[in-house]
C-alpha cells in the first residue's frame, strides 16, 4: 500500500514508521531483523530502508603505495526491502539517490521494484559520494529530475522514449525537507522553491531531515504551506545516543541542538545516562509533534531498536 493510503486511512492519527539501513557487505540481514522484530508491537505503516553509492577503501599493496578499491559499504537495498516486506508483511521504502548512478541503472531498480510489488520510494540526492567514479556517474544534479523520471515511469513512459508503454509503474514518490534548510541552499525561502519543484514535479509526501527542536518543524511547515506545498509532512526524529553527537550532527547534518538538551547530555556521567536523555528528549518532541496532529513519526533508528522501542511505549 501507498504511503499516502496509510495517511488517508489514518482518518487523522498519527502513524509510526522507521528508518533502517542495510547490513554492511558481507553481514547478514539477521541484524537487521532482530532490530526490526521488537518494533512490530508498535505496528509500523512502513519502513524506509536508505540507499548508498560506492565508496572508496583505501588499501596498502605489496609494493607498499595505497591503492583505491571500490566499495559499496550497504548494498542490497532493493532486495532488502522485498525480503522485510515478505517476512513482516510491512509496506518499506527503498530510497533512491542520483548520486553515484546512471539514468538508466536506476530506471533498472525502479523496474525491478515495480516487478517485486513495492508501492514507494523516496527519491533523494544522495550525500556527496567520496568515490570519484561515483560522482562522474551522476545521471542528475537534483531529486526533482528523478522525480520527473519516474512521474514519467507511472505513465508508462520510460527513458529515451517518448509515447506510453503497456505497463507502467504506480509508485508513491517520498522527497526530503529540511526544516533548518539544506546545507547547501542560501536560505530557507529559497530551499522551499526547490521543495516545491519536487512537489510540482510528482511527489507525494515529504519526510524531514531530523531536528531537535520542535520549533524548526511548525515554521517549517507554515512556510511550506504558505509556498503553496500542500502534500503531508512526515517528521523525523532521531534519538540522540552519545555524547560526540552534541558535535557530529551539527557538522554532519547541519541542524541546531537546543541549549537544554546540551547541558543535559553534559551533567551525565556516562554514555548509558546520554542514551536516557536522548531517549527522554525525543519522547518530549514526539508528544508535542503529535498533539499537533502530525500525520506520522518517522524514527531514525540507525539499525538499533533500544531506543526507538522506549520512544514507541511512551507515545503511542
Ligand atoms: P535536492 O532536493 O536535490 O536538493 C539539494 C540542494 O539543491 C538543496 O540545497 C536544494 O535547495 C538545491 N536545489 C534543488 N533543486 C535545485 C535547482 N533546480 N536549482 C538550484 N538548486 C536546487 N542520502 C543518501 O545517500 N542515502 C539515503 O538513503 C538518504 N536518505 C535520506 C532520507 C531523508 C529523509 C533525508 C532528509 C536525507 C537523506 N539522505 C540520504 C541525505 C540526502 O541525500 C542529502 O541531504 C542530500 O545532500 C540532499 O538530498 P535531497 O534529495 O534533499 O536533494
Amino acid at each position: 500500500m501507498k504511503v499516502t493510503e496509510h495517511l488517508a486511512k489514518a482518518n487523522g492519527k498519527t502513524l509510526f514508521s522507521i528508518e533502517v539501513l542495510p547490513p554492511q557487505k558481507g553481514k547478514t540481514l539477521d541484524h537487521l531483523v532482530s532490530v526490526i522484530q521488537p518494533l512490530m508491537e508498535f505496528n509500523p505503516q512502513f519502513i524506509d530502508v536508505t540507499y548508498h553509492p560506492e565508496d572508496v577503501l583505501y588499501r596498502k599493496r605489496e609494493d607498499g603505495l595505497m591503492e583505491e578499491v571500490p566499495l559499496r559499504k550497504r548494498p542490497g537495498t532493493v532486495g532488502i526491502c522485498a525480503a522485510l516486506k515478505g517476512k513482516f508483511g510491512v509496506d518499506t521504502v527503498p530510497h533512491l539517490v542520483c548520486i553515484g548512478f546512471t539514468k538508466e541503472e536506476t530506471e533498472d531498480a525502479l523496474f525491478t521494484l515495480g516487478y517485486l510489488g513495492i508501492d514507494n520510494v523516496l527519491l533523494l540526492k544522495g550525500d556527496p559520494a567520496k568515490s570519484p567514479a561515483a560522482n562522474i556517474k551522476n545521471g542528475y544534479a537534483y531529486a526533482s529530475d528523478l522525480v520527473s523520471q519516474v512521474a514519467l515511469m507511472n505513465k508508462g513512459i520510460f527513458l529515451h522514449e517518448e509515447t506510453e508503454n503497456e505497463w507502467k509503474t504506480d509508485f508513491c514518490i517520498g522527497v526530503a525537507g529540511y526544516p533548518e534548510k539544506h546545507f547547501e541552499a542560501p536560505n530557507l525561502a529559497t530551499d522551499l522553491k526547490n521543495l516545491k519543484r519536487k512537489v510540482d514535479a510528482g511527489a507525494d509526501y515529504v519526510v524531514t531531515q531530523f531536528f531537535f527542536d520542535n520549533k524548526y518543524f511548525f515554521n517549517f511547515v507554515a512556510k511550506a504551506r504558505e509556498a503553496g506545498i500542500n502534500v503531508p509532512i512526515i517528521p523525523g526524529i532521531k534519538p540522540l545516543q552519545t555524547a560526540k553527537q552534541l558535535s557530529i550532527l551539527p557538522s554532519k547534518f547541519y541542524i541546531d541542538l537546543p541549549e537544554d538538551l546540551v547541558s543535559a547530555v553534559e551533567k551525565c556521567k556516562d554514555e548509558k545516562q546520554v542514551r536516557q536523555v536522548g531517549i527522554e528528549w525525543a519522547i518530549q518532541q514526539s508528544k508535542e509533534l503529535k498533539a499537533a496532529g502530525v500525520p506520522c513519526l518517522h524514527y531514525y533508528t540507525m539499525s538499533r531498536s533500544e531506543p526507538t522501542i522506549a520512544i514507541a511505549k511512551a507515545v503511542f
